[in-house]
């Protein structure tokens, strides 16, 4: 048996031991009343583990922990070159234990185990050794005064903060939070998805392995509207970030705003546009990176490229190249290495993706390809990669973020109304632009009202750039020195000469 083998991973999952409890101070824990929630593998539909059902007792414990290692300074007062040592090693760790990392994701979340070893766990290790080896190398500043005074700029840690994250990548969403709040010297309690926690309560494991003191990191598992809701809502939280939608970060900005202003950082829901021109230089390419674009991660991607804005002239043409490369994309068993759509996360995400997909039909959009239910695996939740031609920006499922494997082909006659279109949405998270023409290329992407733009690519980035939304896709910035902004505050001390 090998590793290119479903076999192997299906033995692996066998003997897997997975830990459920809450990780507070140093220590699993149980939730104080014993209480669990189940953790169902959407492969199969069947249980994988009883995972502890944080509340308020477990949050204000994990808060009064956290802000008492902060204030003490085992962490928070250490040197950086300290900190990058320990977090360095939290890295290789996450890098040692990888393959246990990825099929905790893939039998808790369904994506495929092969995207969860090449992407996940490499985009999580990276995330975490990029912002320890930064944090001893960013200097502080000194105003420009006059003579008689001395105004020192410097950057200090916020506390305690809170990281609630989603489930479609929840080791990588988790580690960009992690990488540079836990850097920059921060006490951190980090509430996975009720959809998703394995990953996150193994990763508590290794930090104290690494050697981050107790109480520095802590993971409260448990539902958004319980747990999430006591942490948004509590007194002694610093810093709240957050990825997940839009309707949910709206709603912790209102929590902040009724209890202490903390602040809160959102990554939110997208509905990006990738706009192909006809003279894009490789249609053949542009169409195999617009079915990636929808296909990749089962469409559970924030910036996935659901809405394909493509120039009137060559619709048809393209439109038949997408098809073609969708062929590709087809849901399997995601233990099985070969597979590269993988399962809906869950029955409810299921259903809504299926939703849309009947509201498409209803509102009159032409269905190319996909648009059922798939059952590779008996159980499990599986959704054939859907894509609709004339789409209207109007309907549902051009206005509204599917989280599912749902493209919706729109086609435009000149650059002004592709970038109507790009922009007529709430959301500004990504958009794509395909051209030969250098000047269309820079006079779209300054058009485009988006936090990354690709130019004859989708889905480029790095840890060297900063990731995130314009508009109701959120605020502040994950990745790159830029992240470093939301777990610091800015301090001016003025000295008399
Ligand atoms: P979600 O908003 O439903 O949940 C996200 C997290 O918030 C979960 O941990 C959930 O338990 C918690 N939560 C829910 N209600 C809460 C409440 N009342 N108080 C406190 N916490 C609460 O999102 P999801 O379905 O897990 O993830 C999908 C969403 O995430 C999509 O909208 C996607 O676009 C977005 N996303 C954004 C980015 C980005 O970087 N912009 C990246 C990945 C995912
Ligand atoms: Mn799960």
């Amino acid at each position: 048996m090998s590793k290119t083998d479903l076999t192997y991973w299906q033995q692996q999952a066998k003997s897997l031991t997975i830990e459920g409890r809450a990780f507070i101070n140093g220590d699993y824990v149980d939730a104080q009343n014993k209480e669990t929630f189940a953790c169902i593998s959407p492969i199969d539909g069947k249980p994988l583990a009883e995972i502890a059902l944080c509340a308020e007792a477990e949050a204000n414990q994990a808060v009064t922990c956290a802000r008492a290692t902060f204030e003490h300074g085992d962490w928070s007062k250490a040197a950086p070159v300290k900190r990058k040592a320990i977090m360095l090693k939290f890295a290789d760790l996450i890098e040692q234990h990888g393959d246990e990392l990825a099929l905790l994701e893939t039998l808790d979340m369904g994506k495929p185990i092969s995207d969860a070893l090449n992407v996940d766990i490499p985009g999580a290790v990276r995330s975490i050794r990029w912002s320890a080896e930064a944090i001893d190398k960013i200097y502080d500043e000194v105003a420009p005064t006059s003579e008689n005074e001395l105004g020192l700029i410097t950057r200090e840690a916020v506390g305690v903060v809170a990281a609630i994250v989603p489930w479609n990548f929840p080791l990588v969403m988790a580690c960009w939070k992690l990488g540079p709040a836990l850097s920059a010297g921060n006490s951190v309690i980090l509430k996975p998805s009720e959809k998703s926690p394995l990953t996150a309560i193994k990763l508590a494991a290794l930090a104290k392995s690494a050697g981050i003191p107790d109480g520095v990191f802590n993971v409260l598992p448990g539902f958004g509207h319980q747990v999430g809701k006591v942490l948004a809502l509590h007194k002694d939280i610093d810093t709240l970030v957050f990825t997940g939608s839009t309707g949910i970060a709206k709603q912790l900005m209102i929590y902040a705003g009724e209890s202490n202003m903390k602040r809160v950082w959102t990554e939110a829901g997208g509905k990006s546009p990738n706009i192909v021109f006809a003279d894009a230089p490789n249609l053949a390419e542009a169409a195999n990176a617009a079915a990636g674009a929808i296909c990749f991660n089962q469409g559970e991607v924030c910036t996935a490229g659901s809405r394909l804005l493509v120039e009137a002239s060559i619709k048809d043409e393209f439109i038949a190249l997408v098809k073609t490369a969708m062929q590709h994309w087809r849901p399997g068993n995601p233990l099985d290495p070969n597979t590269n759509v993988g399962a809906i996360v869950d029955q409810i995400q299921h259903e809504r993706v299926l939703s849309y997909i009947e509201k498409g039909k209803e509102q009159k959009a032409s269905l190319c390809c996909g648009g059922n239910k798939a059952q590779p695996v008996a159980g499990g939740f599986y959704i054939e990669p859907t894509m609709f031609s004339e789409v209207d920006n109007n309907m549902a499922i051009a206005a509204d973020e599917i989280f599912g494997s749902v493209l919706s082909v729109i086609s435009f006659e000149n650059i002004a109304e592709a970038i109507n279109i790009a922009n007529d949405t709430p959301y500004g998270l990504a958009a794509g632009i395909w051209t030969s023409d250098l000047s269309k290329a820079h006079q779209m992407a300054k058009a485009v009202r988006a936090g990354s733009v690709w130019v004859n690519q989708w889905d480029g980035g790095d840890m060297t750039a900063p990731f995130g939304g314009f508009k109701q896709s959120g605020n502040g910035r994950d990745k790159s020195l830029h992240a470093f902004d939301k777990y610091t505050e800015l301090k001016a001390t003025w000295i008399k000469l």
